[in-house]
């Protein structure tokens, strides 16, 4: 199939073709078609397979094809949720490209930043309103912004969005924009608080599904390694194996910053993304990783999903993560485009039922590397029952019975 095929506007082919997109990816072949017939669309995609344009592309072509030529103000006509700034950011970039050759305006909103220059710029009005959810509800209840012309609502990352307890939020919004509206739902996974959301908010809806399935060209170790000595090995792998550009996931912020710290002392180049850290020193983080000017980014999945970080040499799981989907979106990011990536998973016994859990999920054993330094197996009592916590023998401020008749006194 070709863009050509999708039947769209010689405008936006002409923008597609300058940014070098030879033809639609499978997300997009199948969900274009059905938002130009007006359908309710569910779409269970990560990022990377081209999603954004699945929507960006026939809103345009939808805006554009109604696009009332008075000279009223620009009334907002589609609008896009995301959970991140980071994201809403991607989503305009996305939009300049496309919007390119049409007189269309879009515009993200999104805390962090200051409020004055988005409401002026929602003053000059816009046809594509890209928001976070408390933003967007902020400005409403201001009244800096009207959405009762919008045809399209698009909840990008639905699952994050709930993940970050966005809910009511998301259902506020839904309620404050017309009833007849299209919506557009996107998730990189469909946990049943999301079918339940869609059951609630969408009519008759088609749903997409592009395989969540490993790509075949990413490269899959596992290294067993006791609690204590991750950070040696991880000093052992960046020194003797793992080169290029590389994304490190920790599952804290805590974790984050003293990874960031020990790196930064044996003198590599690093730098970070965790959700403490503010707006404008989170996008430099970012594009300093992707300008080159470092090769390592050390990263909480929240910081990082949804990011277009794109051609990575090698994603490290320092932390498993609790989610097993989550591991599927985190090594995604290497092997993109025909590249082959590696990704490097850091298992501590604590760790070992996550492991587990990730490899039913993707159907395969991880290849276990044996042939390191730091090398601890796990016992079976590890892969029983790993994260239960442990159950204190006695209670708190009580001694057994035995260990009472035991006491010898020491007076
Ligand atoms: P997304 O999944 O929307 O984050 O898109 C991932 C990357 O794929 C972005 O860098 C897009 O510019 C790129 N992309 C989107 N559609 C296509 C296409 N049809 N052909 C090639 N690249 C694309």
């Amino acid at each position: 199939m070709t863009f050509n095929d999708l039947s769209l506007h010689k405008n936006i082919l002409r923008a597609i073709e300058e940014v070098g997109y030879n033809q639609p990816t499978e997300i997009q072949e199948k969900v274009i078609p059905f938002i130009l017939q007006e359908k309710d669309v569910i779409g269970v995609a990560q990022t990377g397979t081209g999603k954004t344009a699945s929507f960006a592309l026939p809103i345009i072509q939808k805006i554009l094809k109604n696009q009332h030529a008075s000279k009223r103000k620009k009334q907002i006509r589609a609008l896009i949720i995301t959970p991140t700034r980071e994201l809403a950011e991607q989503i305009q970039q996305a939009f300049i490209t496309y919007v390119k050759y049409t007189n269309i305006r879009s515009i993200a909103i999104y805390g962090g930043t200051a409020m004055e220059p988005q409401i002026d710029q929602l003053k000059k009005g816009v046809e594509v309103l890209i928001a976070t959810p408390g933003r967007l509800l902020d400005l409403y209840k201001r009244e800096e912004l009207r959405l009762d012309n919008v045809e399209i609502l698009v909840l990008d990352e639905a699952d994050l969005m709930l993940d970050m307890g966005f809910i009511d939020d998301v259902k506020k919004i839904v309620k404050i924009t017309p009833e007849n509206k299209q919506i557009l739902l996107f998730s990189a996974t469909m946990p049943k608080r999301i079918m339940t959301l869609s059951n609630e908010i969408l009519h008759e809806p088609e749903k997409v599904e592009i395989s969540q399935k490993t790509p075949k060209i990413i490269e899959q170790k596992l290294y067993y390694v006791s609690k204590r000595k991750k950070m040696e090995l991880a000093l052992h792998l960046l020194r003797n194996e793992i080169k290029g550009s590389i994304l490190i996931f920790r599952r804290t912020k805590f974790g984050v910053d003293k990874l960031e710290a020990t790196l930064k002392k044996n003198g590599y180049k690093v730098t970070s993304l965790h959700g403490d850290k503010s707006q404008t020193v989170r996008q430099n983080a970012l594009n300093s990783f992707k300008n080159n000017d470092v090769n390592i980014l050390i990263a909480t999945d929240v910081a990082s999903r949804g990011i277009d970080i794109n051609g990575l040499d090698a994603v490290v799981n320092f932390d498993q993560p609790n989610i097993p989907e989550t591991y599927i979106h985190r090594i995604g990011r290497t092997g993109r485009a025909g590249k082959t990536g590696v990704a490097y998973s850091l298992c501590s016994p604590d760790e070992v039922a996550y492991i587990k859990r990730i490899q039913k999920l993707i159907e395969q054993p991880i290849q276990e590397i044996k042939d390191h330094p730091y090398i601890q197996r796990p016992k079976n009592k590890d892969i029983e029952r790993p994260q239960e916590p442990k159950k204190k023998k006695y209670k708190k401020g009580r001694k057994s019975a035995a260990s009472k008749k035991k006491k010898k006194r020491w007076y």
